[in-house]
C-alpha cells in the first residue's frame, strides 16, 4: 500500500477560499504538464500518481515524483525529491526565485521543506482535503511568521491532476476487490504489510480457494507464465521453514519454463489454519493435486526442499500429473535479511500451526542464492527441451 494518505479529489472551492492565491501565469499551464508527466510515470511505477517540476527563469531545473514505497522513505514525496534535484543543481539548499509546480496540493512537511527553501513560489493542482497545507487542511504560506517568501497558486490543471488519482484509486480497489478472498474462522492470515520488504523480489501473487480440499483456504502462489500450455512445467516447493521467496533466484534463469512457486498451506502468503491436524503430507499432496489440475498442468517436473520429501513421494503416486523429474534443492546459507523473511509470515504464534505439525526447525538458514539458483537451473534448463520428458519441447 502506498505510504501517503491522499484523497482523489478535484479541488473544492470551500477548502481554498481562505487562500489568497496569486495569479496564473503565462507559462504555468505548460510546467504543470512536466508535473503531471512524473505523475505518471509514479502511477506506472506503483506508486501514488503525484509529480512536480522546479523552474527558475523560464528553465527547468529538476523534476521529482512521488517514490515512498519503492525508496522505503516516508519523505520521499515528489515535492521534497524535486526540492533535492534542483538544490544539487543550484548548489545551494536555498531555491530563491525558483516556482515549483506540483500535481497535488503539498502536505505539511513538503510545504516546511519549501519554506526553509525560500523558494518563491509553488503552484499546484488538484487541491487534498485530508493532508493538504496551502489551506485544505492548514495554510502554512498564510503563517506570516512562518512564510516571508513564497506565493502560492493553486488550481492549475486540477482537474486533469484530480483525475490521473481517481483513475489510480479506482484501479487499486478494484484490484483489491478481485483478490479479495473471506478468511475462514479457523484460520489465520499473515498481514500483507509483514511481506513489505520482499516485495520487490516476487511477482505478483495469484489465489486459489474454491478447490474441493481447501474449502475456502486460500493458497497463494507464484506463475510465472499463467495460462501457458505449451511451456514445460516446473513446480518448485519449498520446506517446513521457508516459503515460495526461496526460489526468487531460480525463476527468472528459466524464462522457457512455466515455474508454479506454491506457499504452502500454512505458511508464506496462504491462510494458516490454526488445527495442525490438517498438515499431514497426503493432504498437502491433494491440494496440489486439484491445484495443477485447474491449472492444466499433465506433467511436470519438481524442485523441492528436503523437507516435502514426502509430498513430492505422494505427488509421484500413478496417476495426473505425471511428475517427470525431482531435483532437491542444494542451499546455501541464508543472511540474516533472509533469515527475517522465513520469519515474516509467522507474527505470533498462533500463525504457527502447520511448522509445528510438520516439525519445522526453529529458525531456517538455508537459502537459494544467485549462485546457488545458477547451479540448478543448469541442471533443470536442459531437461526442458528434452523431446522424451516434455510436451512443450
Ligand atoms: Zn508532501
Amino acid at each position: 500500500m502506498p505510504n501517503r494518505p491522499v484523497a482523489p479529489v478535484a479541488i473544492a472551492p470551500a477548502a481554498i477560499k481562505n487562500i489568497a492565491p496569486a495569479p496564473h501565469e503565462a507559462d504555468d499551464a505548460h510546467w504543470m504538464g512536466l508535473a503531471l508527466a512524473q505523475a505518471r510515470e509514479a502511477a506506472a511505477a506503483g506508486e501514488v500518481p503525484v509529480g512536480a517540476v522546479v523552474v527558475k527563469d523560464g528553465t527547468l531545473l529538476a523534476t521529482g515524483r512521488n517514490s515512498p514505497v519503492a525508496t522505503h522513505d516516508p519523505s520521499a514525496h515528489a515535492e521534497v525529491n524535486a526540492l533535492r534535484a534542483a538544490a544539487a543543481v543550484l548548489g545551494n539548499y536555498r531555491l530563491e526565485g525558483c516556482t515549483l509546480y506540483v500535481t497535488l496540493e503539498p502536505c505539511a512537511m513538503c510545504s516546511g521543506a519549501m519554506l526553509h527553501a525560500r523558494l518563491a513560489r509553488v503552484v499546484y493542482g488538484a487541491a487534498d482535503p485530508r493532508t493538504g497545507a496551502a489551506g485544505s487542511v492548514v495554510d502554512l504560506f498564510a503563517q506570516p511568521l512562518l512564510n516571508h517568501h513564497t506565493r502560492v497558486t493553486a488550481g492549475v490543471a486540477a482537474e486533469s491532476c484530480g483525475a490521473l488519482l481517481q483513475d489510480f484509486f479506482r484501479e487499486r480497489r478494484q484490484a483489491a476487490r478481485e483478490t479479495a478472498q473471506p478468511l475462514r474462522d479457523d484460520a489465520l492470515r499473515t498481514p500483507e504489510a509483514c511481506f513489505d520488504a520482499w516485495r520487490e523480489a516476487l511477482p505478483p501473487v495469484a489465489t486459489v480457494a474454491d478447490l474441493p480440499s481447501l474449502a475456502g483456504w486460500r493458497m497463494a502462489y507464484v506463475d510465472t507464465r499463467p495460462g501457458s500450455a505449451e511451456a514445460p512445467v516446473l513446480l518448485a516447493l519449498h520446506g517446513w521453514g521457508e516459503w515460495g521467496l526461496l526460489f526468487r533466484h531460480l525463476w527468472p534463469l528459466l524464462p522457457a519454463w512455466r515455474v508454479l512457486v506454491p506457499d504452502l498451506i500454512g505458511f508464506g502468503r496462504s491462510d494458516k489454519p490454526k488445527r495442525g491436524a490438517i498438515h499431514a503430507p497426503a493432504w498437502h499432496a491433494q491440494v496440489l493435486r486439484e491445484w495443477l489440475q485447474r491449472l492444466g498442468v499433465r506433467q511436470l517436473a519438481i524442485v523441492h526442499h528436503p523437507d516435502s520429501g514426502a509430498l513430492v513421494q505422494a505427488l509421484r503416486q500413478p496417476g495426473a500429473p505425471v511428475v517427470t523429474a525431482a531435483w532437491p534443492v542444494e542451499f546455501s546459507h541464508a543472511d540474516a535479511d533472509i533469515q527475517r523473511a522465513w520469519q515474516a509470515p509467522f507474527p505470533d504464534r498462533g500463525h504457527e500451526a502447520a511448522r509445528r505439525a510438520l516439525g519445522a526447525r526453529k529458525v531456517s538458514t538455508d537459502d537459494l542464492d544467485p549462485d546457488a539458483a545458477a547451479r540448478l537451473a543448469a541442471r533443470i534448463a536442459p531437461a526442458g527441451s528434452d523431446p522424451m520428458g516434455y510436451s512443450g519441447a
